[in-house]
């Protein structure tokens, strides 16, 4: 440690009131030569500000694919470290997620320049660590990180060298946020429940549209929040860092553009967002949360200035409203514990929209330089101003009423890892237990064609539910509804939830049935069912007599007793969805 010596240097530094950038115990930042930190860079970068500001301090918390620990740097300016004082000394923690995909490093920038500019007051920044803490991942995707080329996003502007979006397991982390199949998954959703963040930023670039703008930002979809903090989040939160971005950076941001037709852009979509995004997650332990998508093809510098200056709004603006943002994510945070209530899937509402404001690029044809294609492009010379509609409403489209508590079978063990991994508290079965249970039965399901993140993911699932006795066995599962992770369990449990366990083929198991009767086994065993049911065998004859067809097909005949015979006790299982829902 070198924090004796350091003191007189850093009042020097503090009279003078400039950038840490220019302290000499700080490495310096090349973002604006187009060189963007590597892995190994970033880690000593904060290990050099955590040895020189005593309000900071870089953790290892947790392995990953790529066989490294996952860091987390924290700042806060009273030095208390430990995230449950924080929480109880009343100020509100903050989490930046950056290289999530790193041929996207913007964020891995922007943040190492506001944690050093925050440490050395730039600006009088520090006064936001009176009513915040932050704590910033340096790089989630640590193996996608340590392969960099500078043919990765071969369209992006900049920097010269790029990391790869997949980690070492090829899994893109901006889907694994709910299924957890990485350890840099996992580790994540440690860091979470370790902080219990309060608000929420994920750092990205966008390639899928082109206009004048530098930032764009996905908000968490507000229907998901409950009602006071959508309203805080749709009437005040949002709006106010638009219009700082514009006041004080004169950058002004624009949604995400997912546009609605090809070519010119007529109207934005809103962003439905899935649980396994990292604002979904993020949404199941209601936190305020962001990413933001800087434009592709604005020079790297800009895009990281764009983030740096997003990230100080989002500061600026917790410190200033953290006490109304925490009471309604308090609030909040109740009313999860007891809500029965899930929306398991959205649909967009296309009659209502917002107008907004937005520059644009005409769109014009081309045809290209080496091969000749025919092709539209933004023509930068064309730029115009227009104002267009932004659809970001969206309406339940399937819901559910939660059970008092779950019931899963101790033999789903990557489920019930999953489960714990979440912070889920669960208690077993002492004994063989015959329950009374609420079941569903998969009446529909479509596997995908092609695997997406090492899955053939299902959808379209439809259900009907059943009450009926189950026996269940000692070590099953008991995941009460009462709990911080009430809305992790509801959305992973229920097989219709876009983003399930069900979905992700964590079940597929059971859906390729069971027993079946052998014929011969089960036609030496009908005669003698049928010899002690003289009703049974007189309902068979009869059966035979009106249908023909019956009649002359053995099989028809062995499917006809198979449904009427206490054989059909076999049935029962068949397409039964082995998780039991336990009504009051
Ligand atoms: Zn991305």
């Amino acid at each position: 440690m070198t924090r004796r010596y350091l003191i007189p240097l850093l009042s020097f530094l503090l009279a003078a009131n400039i950038s840490a950038q220019d302290n000499p115990a700080i490495p310096a930042l090349r973002y604006k030569s187009n060189h963007s930190l590597t892995w190994e860079e970033a880690i000593s970068y904060y290990r050099s500000l955590d040895e020189a500001y005593p309000e900071a301090q870089l953790l290892e918390m947790g392995m990953t694919d790529a066989g490294r620990p996952l860091h987390l740097f924290v700042i806060s300016g009273d030095r208390e470290f430990d995230p449950v004082k924080i929480h109880e000394s009343g100020k509100a923690i903050i989490l930046i997620n950056n290289g999530i995909h790193p041929g996207e490093p913007e964020g891995i920038d922007a943040s190492a320049r506001f944690a050093a500019d925050i440490l050395e007051n730039r600006g009088g920044m520090k006064k936001y660590l009176r009513n915040c803490v932050i704590a910033i991942i340096p790089v989630y995707n640590i193996g996608g990180a340590l392969t960099r080329s500078q043919y990765y996003r071969i369209n992006q502007n900049g920097p010269d060298e790029k990391g790869a979006r997949r980690n070492t397991r090829f899994l893109d982390l901006n889907r694994d946020f709910v299924k957890q199949d990485s350890r840099d998954a996992r580790a994540f959703a440690d860091i979470y429940s370790f902080l219990d963040p309060d608000v929420f930023l994920d750092t990205h670039t966008t390639d899928g549209s082109d206009h004048q703008y530098t930032v764009t930002l996905i908000a968490t979809q507000p229907e998901r929040m409950y009602p006071g903090m959508e309203k805080f989040f749709r009437g005040k939160m949002i709006p106010e860092l638009y219009s700082r971005m514009q006041s004080e950076h004169n950058n002004e941001m624009i949604p995400y553009v997912q546009y609605t037709e090809r070519g010119e852009i007529k109207a934005i979509d809103g962003f439905k967002e899935c649980l396994y995004f990292s604002t979904g997650y993020a949404s199941l332990f209601n936190s305020f949360s962001f990413m933001t998508e800087t434009l592709v093809y604005k020079p790297y510098p800009e895009r990281v200035e764009g983030t740096w200056q997003f990230i100080t709004e989002l500061v600026r603006f917790t410190s200033e409203n953290y006490k109304e943002m925490l009471k309604l994510r308090c609030e909040a945070n109740r009313l999860t514990l007891t809500d029965r209530e899930y929306v398991l899937d959205w649909e967009q509402d296309t009659t209502r929209w917002d107008l907004i404001p937005f520059r644009g690029y005409r769109y014009d044809e081309t045809t290209t330089p080496i091969t000749a294609r025919k092709t539209g492009f933004y023509n930068h010379d064309k730029p115009y101003v227009d104002t267009i509609r932004y659809y970001n409403y969206f309406r339940p489209a399937i819901t559910v009423s939660a059970p008092e508590a779950y019931i899963v079978p101790f033999a789903w063990e990557e489920v019930i890892e999953r489960l714990h991994n979440n912070g889920v508290v669960m208690h077993q079965l002492e004994n063989d237990t015959t329950l009374t249970v609420e079941t569903y039965y998969i009446e529909n399901y479509e596997h995908a064609d092609r695997a997406s993140q090492g899955h053939y993911f299902n959808t379209k699932v439809a259900v009907r539910p059943a009450v009926q006795e189950v026996k269940f066995l000692k070590g099953d599962y008991i995941i009460p509804l009462n709990q911080r992770s009430n809305q992790y369990i509801v959305y992973m449990l229920e097989p219709q939830g876009e983003a399930s366990f069900f979905a992700w083929n964590f079940f597929d198991s059971f859906l390729e049935g069971q027993d079946w009767y052998s014929v011969w086994g089960f036609e030496s065993h009908l005669k003698e069912l049928l010899d002690r049911d003289p009703a049974l065998r007189s309902a068979f004859e009869k059966a035979k007599t009106e249908d023909t067809r019956m009649a002359t097909d053995p099989v028809a005949q062995l499917q006809w007793l198979y449904q009427n015979t206490p054989v059909s006790e076999l049935e029962k299982r068949t397409m039964l969805y082995p998780v039991g829902r336990i009504m009051k």
